[in-house]
């Protein structure tokens, strides 16, 4: 038996024995909300530190208010047994945390109805290094389309949802790009599999619209902040073209998991000088500082465990 615990059914367990029943309503339908949060050595404090521990749980409570879930927990205690699961997991190195909260009715029918439903919060990790590759990646632009607003949306983040996000991902995939770029149904970008995107032309930041079928990033709201404030970049935020990222400068994704992505390639065709450009070098490098908790300016993102 591993040495690491979950949380379910309000207790932490170790985590061979986190498992739900065959008929948990959101196993049958997709009727769940998550969050993917990261956590990190801290070198200065020589202790673990959650980026943006807040807001991750901020979001994932505005995803139950758009699917009717019901959250046994407010915000201060989420974010309680999450730091409790890095120190009952001993978290020395950069970690993945992954909360849900579930429909948990085992009753047959997929009706979203909190009247006598017992949703659950469960919460598991794991150690994550970096994801993507640092030195460029080859994006292509997916045959699959993102999710509409009025269909599931994205602003909440559905599990259910996901099953965009693996056609797209391993379709790219068995095409031979690293990651995929997905359109909206008129056509405009939305974002990556699992990332928000951000194209420099002109020496500007431009990233797809909220209203774009996206979801709202905390990694994206990051780089807006550290664009805009420490390297006094303009930030604009409007629908973007399929044949821009075939003009930008420089293209990369964001992502709690994914980080800064450098994007050297789309569709076969070289971003900028087809090399990683100075803009997303340093970003990457202030991201970094960021959630190392190396920018003392932004101490209050990293809540150290
Ligand atoms: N879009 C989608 C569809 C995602 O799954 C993610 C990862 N959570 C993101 C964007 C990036 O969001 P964040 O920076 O909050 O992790």
């Amino acid at each position: 038996m591993s040495d690491q615990y979950a949380y379910l059914r309000g207790a932490f367990v170790p985590l061979e024995h986190a498992t739900i029943n065959v008929r948990t309503h959101a196993f049958l339908y997709g009727t769940a909300v998550f969050e993917g949060i990261k956590a990190y050595w801290l070198p200065e404090r020589q202790q673990m530190g959650v980026f943006r521990l807040a807001d991750h749980y901020r979001r994932l409570l505005q995803s139950c208010q758009i699917l009717r879930l019901r959250s046994p927990y407010e915000l201060p205690a989420l974010q309680e047994l999450t730091c409790e699961l890095i120190r009952r997991n001993q978290c020395q190195s950069a970690t993945y945390l992954r909360p849900i909260i579930y429909k948990a009715d085992l009753r047959i029918g997929p009706i979203l109805n909190p009247e006598g439903t017992e949703d659950d919060f469960c919460l598991f990790s794991l150690p994550m290094d970096g994801y993507l590759n640092t030195s460029g990646i080859h994006v292509g632009t997916s045959a699959w389309r993102r999710l509409d607003d009025n269909a599931i949306p994205a602003r909440a983040k559905v599990n259910g949802a996901y099953v965009n996000t693996a056609l797209a991902k391993t379709d790219g995939a068995l095409c031979g790009f690293d990651d995929v770029v997905v359109l909206t149904n008129e056509g405009h970008v939305a974002e990556g599999s699992a990332m928000n995107l951000f194209l420099v032309r002109d020496q500007k930041l431009i990233t797809s619209a909220v209203t774009d079928n996206i979801l709202e990033g905390i990694t994206r709201a990051t780089i807006m902040t550290l664009a805009n404030q420490e390297l006094g970049l303009t930030v604009v935020c409007r629908p973007i073209d399929r044949t821009e990222l075939y003009v930008a400068d420089e293209a990369f994704f964001v992502g709690t998991a994914t980080e800064v992505a450098p994007i050297t390639q789309f569709d076969h065709r070289p971003v900028g000088h087809g090399t990683v450009g100075s803009v997303t070098t340093q970003l990457l490098e202030l991201y970094s500082k960021a959630v190392h908790g190396l920018l003392p300016q932004y101490a209050d993102w990293v809540t150290a465990v």
